[in-house]
């Protein structure tokens, strides 16, 4: 048993506002590639150009070859132990609410009841231009015929957050308001490098939070981490609920 897991244990015994912040390296055990994975998604389309709006402004055709890809792998995921774990911890009265910045739903699928989704959710489709909202399972998306609005004809988009998209107003303020008031964070999976999603450890942090970070790797936030549990979250995560069980 990790000793740091035993410290986070004792610190989270204490903590009366606990908040969560996950990212894409959380879903990869339930075969969802993040931006590093090898031999994934990504490696077949650069984020940069595919996740971008103006890309998708300017050939959503060939944007949606990438997403038909990313609804079928997400459809096809179920929640693995972390997701599970963060729903036991949230049960246990010990965590306030996740801020994911995953687009996958697996946090409401493991059981988890406040989810904050700071990128939006694939699961549902939107007209960029009338703005009416369509919910994916109304399309045959395996046909890789493009959705289109049944008002104004125009291809819809996934309604996430693409790069260049700003974060949706209720998510924004009410993130800021759980890192404000936070006294611990746990930030899983994320290299916390895509803004202002990495800016919420970093508030509560400077508000005098405990960071802990459960990541494979150093990331950005490491040098500003309380403590570091390293190894994948799903083993470190159901390891530190034991903990808090006994
Ligand atoms: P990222 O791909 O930049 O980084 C993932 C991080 O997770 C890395 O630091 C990696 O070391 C770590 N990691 C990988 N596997 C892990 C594991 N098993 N346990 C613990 N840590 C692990 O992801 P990001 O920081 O979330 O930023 C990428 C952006 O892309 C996000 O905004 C997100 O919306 C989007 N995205 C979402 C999904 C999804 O919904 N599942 C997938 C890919 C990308």
């Amino acid at each position: 048993m990790d000793n740091n897991l035993l410290k986070v244990a004792e610190i989270i015994k204490k903590s009366k506002n606990m908040i969560a912040l996950t990212g894409a390296g959380i879903s990869v055990e339930s075969g969802i590639p993040d931006f590093r994975s090898a031999g994934g998604l990504w490696d077949r389309y650069d984020p940069a150009i595919y996740a971008s709006i103006h890309s998708f402004i300017r050939m959503p055709e060939k944007v949606w070859d990438m997403i038909f890809e990313m609804i079928e792998v997400t459809e096809g995921a179920a929640p693995n132990s972390a997701h599970l774990s963060l729903a036991k911890l949230e049960s246990m009265n010990y965590l306030k609410t996740i801020i994911t910045q995953n687009i996958d739903n697996l946090h409401q699928e493991a059981g988890s009841k406040n989810v904050i989704e700071y990128h939006g959710n694939a699961k549902h489709l939107v007209c960029m231009s009338c703005n009416a909202e369509y919910s994916a399972s109304e399309f045959d998306v395996s046909s890789k015929e493009i959705p289109t609005c049944e008002y104004c004809e125009k291809i819809l988009k996934p309604s996430v957050v693409f790069f260049g998209e700003n974060i949706p107003l209720d998510a924004l303020t009410e993130s800021q308001k759980f890192a404000e008031a936070a006294d611990v964070v746990l930030v899983i999976g994320t290299s916390a490098v895509v803004y202002p999603a990495a800016s919420i450890p970093r508030i509560a942090k400077g508000r005098g939070a405990a960071l802990i970070e459960f990541n494979l790797e150093r990331t950005d936030l490491s040098s500003y981490a309380d403590i570091l549990i390293s190894g994948s979250a799903g083993k470190t995560l159901p390891e530190l609920v034991k903990l808090l069980e006994q």
